[in-house]
């Protein structure tokens, strides 16, 4: 029996399991375990609408056993806490398991960049709860400011202009105006201040300057203020502050500046980078261990011949897990490892409701076909019909009734 253990239930996780169930179908002498802290897989790409009420919140999360139905696929619901790469043994719960071939896919959390208040005082968005969070501070906020003259409760500060940040403020927007007119008719749209707060010099630096400059001009035209060049340096519970020593007062502060990887209690510190991030080669295996692999956000992985690593994206993840399922495959029958490479699909973001930018291949698209793209695109690489319709059913109400999910819970 050859045993393969996957760590993770994310994007790298599950389609490692789902690419190792297709390459090794009916062989009944491989053995799957996929050992996660939670027992679903959450797509991240449509959060940012769960937290602004346009999806419900149930509808981007599915249950792994759901998902993956095979006699030789198992489930553990835990966390692992220490890994032997010698012995070959994974620790979780005060129990261990063995393995012949590893995939670790742990995945990355909210980078606060040792500013410690910003960790008690905002809300990031890559969980679950995250995403319920911020609706509700939202819901919250507009609750506060209809019954007291505060005008902080109508400020709203997203920390971070990668791509998570653009997205979250655009939608806020739609979020606030679409409930403003629907169920606040006092609160006035013109007194209620959105800030986006980039530290590098332009927002969504992965993106081509055309779509850099729609994003900007979109942005705008919501009378989103974008501040670029500027570092928050400091969070209390009501404002900002940067390094131009401004203060920026909001009731509802949001993080989305970055990520670091997940951590491992107990690993040998020479397989990791100083950033966290596991050491791989070209192969995506894990340096000075044999037969284990890591990828996703927890790796650090540089197309050869580039000084920068790929991005940490679902897209990554996902071509990674197929690619180190192939060479396990290889691995197994005594072949020679393929390299890694990673080959970008293109890259969209939504600007809030009808309008989407990005580039797939060499063309910049923008306007309301690219937001229909994006939208039919993440509509298909849900996991499972069920959400499929579930999520298909959640964008025909908004689109008929412009009204979106305005309870606190
Ligand atoms: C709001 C948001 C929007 C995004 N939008 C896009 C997008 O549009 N396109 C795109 O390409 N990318 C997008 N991304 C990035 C994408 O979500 C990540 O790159 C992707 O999830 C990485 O996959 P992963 O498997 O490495 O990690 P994750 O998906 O984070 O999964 C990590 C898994 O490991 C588990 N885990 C962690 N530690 C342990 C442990 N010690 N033991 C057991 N289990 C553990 C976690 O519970 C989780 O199940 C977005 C991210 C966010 C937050």
């Amino acid at each position: 029996m050859i045993k393969i253990l996957v760590i993770g239930s994310g994007f790298g996780g599950i389609y490692s399991v789902k690419s190792l169930l297709k390459k090794f179908k009916n062989k009944e002498d491989i053995d799957i375990t996929l050992i996660s802290k939670q027992n679903y897989f959450l797509f991240t790409p449509l959060l940012h609408e769960v937290a602004t009420g346009t999806i419900a919140t149930k509808n981007v999360i599915e249950p792994i056993r759901e998902i993956i139905k095979s006699s030789n696929f198992h489930f553990i619901e835990a966390e692992v806490n220490k890994i032997d790469f010698n012995k070959k043994l994974v620790f979780y719960d005060n129990k261990r398991i063995d393995y012949d071939y590893l995939i670790i896919a742990i995945g990355a959390k909210a980078n606060y960049y040792g500013i410690k208040e910003a960790e008690k005082y905002t809300t990031n968005l890559k969980t679950i709860n995250d995403a319920i969070n911020i609706k509700n501070r939202i819901i919250n906020a507009l609750e506060k400011a209809s019954k007291t003259q505060h005008k902080d409760w109508l400020n709203f500060i997203v920390v971070g202009g990668g791509p998570t940040g653009v997205e979250l403020i655009a939608e806020m927007y739609d979020f606030v105006s679409q409930a403003l007119e629907r169920n606040y008719k006092k609160l006035e749209m013109n007194k209620v201040n959105f800030y986006l707060i980039q530290k590098d010099n332009s927002l969504i630096p992965l993106f081509n300057e055309k779509t850099r400059n729609n994003t900007i001009k979109k942005l705008k035209e919501k009378n989103i203020k974008v501040l670029t060049s500027t570092q928050v340096t400091k969070v209390a519970k009501d404002y900002v502050e940067t390094n131009n020593k401004d203060k920026i007062y909001a009731k509802t502060i949001i993080w989305t500046s970055g990520v670091t990887p997940n951590k491992i209690e107990a690993i040998p510190k020479e397989v990791l980078h100083p950033s966290s991030h596991f050491k791989v080669n070209e192969f995506l295996e894990i340096e000075k261990t044999k037969d284990a692999f890591a990828i996703g956000d927890c790796a650090l992985f540089f197309n050869k011949g580039t000084i920068k690593p790929i991005p940490a994206l679902a897209q990554v993840a996902v071509s990674q897990a197929k690619h180190v399922v192939k060479n396990i495959k290889l691995k197994i029958e005594n072949k020679k490892l393929q390299s890694y490479k990673f080959i970008p699909e293109g890259y969209l973001l939504s600007i809030g409701y009808g309008y989407a930018t990005g580039n797939v291949g060499n063309f910049t698209i923008s306007g309301f076909f690219a937001w229909w793209l994006w939208r039919t695109i993440y509509l298909f690489k849900l996991i499972g019909l069920t959400n499929k319709l579930k999520v298909a059913f959640d964008w025909t109400i908004n689109l008929i009734t412009r009204r979106r999910d305005t309870t606190k819970i």
